[in-house]
């Protein structure tokens, strides 16, 4: 199936990695010319060469953290009208709301709910005058099912999922669509990183901490950075313009419910 993404300019945030390389990676083989940002140029370089390689479009790279106005200016710069917006950028640390002040909420905001938004505000209205644009927000399933330790996580991408909820329904009419996609487990660094740190303080190897809990999934499983791509390629594509301000959740079944 063509899904119309030939040709197209998408902004992946965040993407030398996990599940924003996925998704720069999904879009690329379907043609899209991609701009990935990450931090660290090196790592940055690596996943660009291998875009490349997989897909022959053409990958502009920007070394920057995403959660500053240079960073967000920098990407803006190297792709000022993209039809595509991946927002992305790493996850808030576990911890104890008790430790937490205020610059520490305030970095989590910046991160998981502003820099989002004010992607967003840079690029929708040009969306709008194109009569395409497609934004996906990496968000996470604990929108739906807080995480305990993860309480940043839980307040700061509710607050950008209770906004894009509204917006979304006032663009959506120009043929573009704001949706975000909710990862439950995902086999990526940042998977293992907090894989790791569980094993050590429960005293057992990583891989018998990530086989117990892929065994919990129905699923039997954690999830694959590229079946996370392909699901970013579906909301992007042309067709799925009457898709509007849902929350999809790839979990492997996690979340026990009758109806999302
Ligand atoms: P990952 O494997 O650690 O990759 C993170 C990517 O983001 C890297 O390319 C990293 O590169 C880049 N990055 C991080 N902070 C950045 C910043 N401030 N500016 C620009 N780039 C930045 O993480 P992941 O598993 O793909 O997770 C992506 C998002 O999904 C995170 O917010 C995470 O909390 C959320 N999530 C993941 C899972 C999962 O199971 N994997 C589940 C729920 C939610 P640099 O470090 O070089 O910048």
């Amino acid at each position: 199936m063509d899904v119309g993404l030939r040709g197209k300019r998408a902004l992946v945030c965040a993407a030398s990695k996990g599940l924003g390389r996925a998704c720069a990676m999904a879009l690329a083989r379907e043609g899209a010319a991609v701009t990935i940002t990450a931090r660290t140029a090196e790592t940055l370089e690596a996943t660009a060469a291998d875009i490349r390689a997989a897909t022959g479009v053409s990958v502009t790279t920007v070394a920057g953290d995403i959660t500053t106005e240079a960073g967000r200016a920098a990407a803006l710069a190297a792709c000022p009208d993209p039809d595509i917006l991946i927002n992305n950028a790493g996850g808030p640390p576990p911890g104890d709301f008790r430790d937490w002040d205020r610059d520490i909420w305030i970095k989590a905001l910046d991160a998981n709910m502003l820099t989002p938004i004010f992607l967003i505000r840079s690029v929708v209205d040009g969306m709008i005058a194109r009569k395409f644009g497609r934004i996906v927000n990496i968000t996470s399933g604990s929108v739906k099912s807080p995480i305990p330790t993860l309480g940043m996580s839980n307040g700061a991408r509710a607050g950008l999922t209770g906004f894009v909820a509204g917006l979304s329904r006032q663009v959506a009419r120009h043929n573009v669509t704001i949706n975000n996609l909710l990862p439950g487990p995902f086999l990526t660094d940042r998977l293992r990183g907090n894989a790791a740190a569980a094993a050590a303080e429960a005293g057992k190897p990583v891989d018998e901490l990530l086989a117990e809990r892929a065994r919990s999934s129905p699923a039997g499983r954690v999830g694959d950075p590229a079946e996370f791509g392909d699901a970013c390629v579906f909301l992007c594509s042309a067709n799925a313009g009457f898709i509007v301000g849902q929350n999809l959740l790839l979990d492997g079944g996690a979340f026990n419910a009758t109806m999302g």
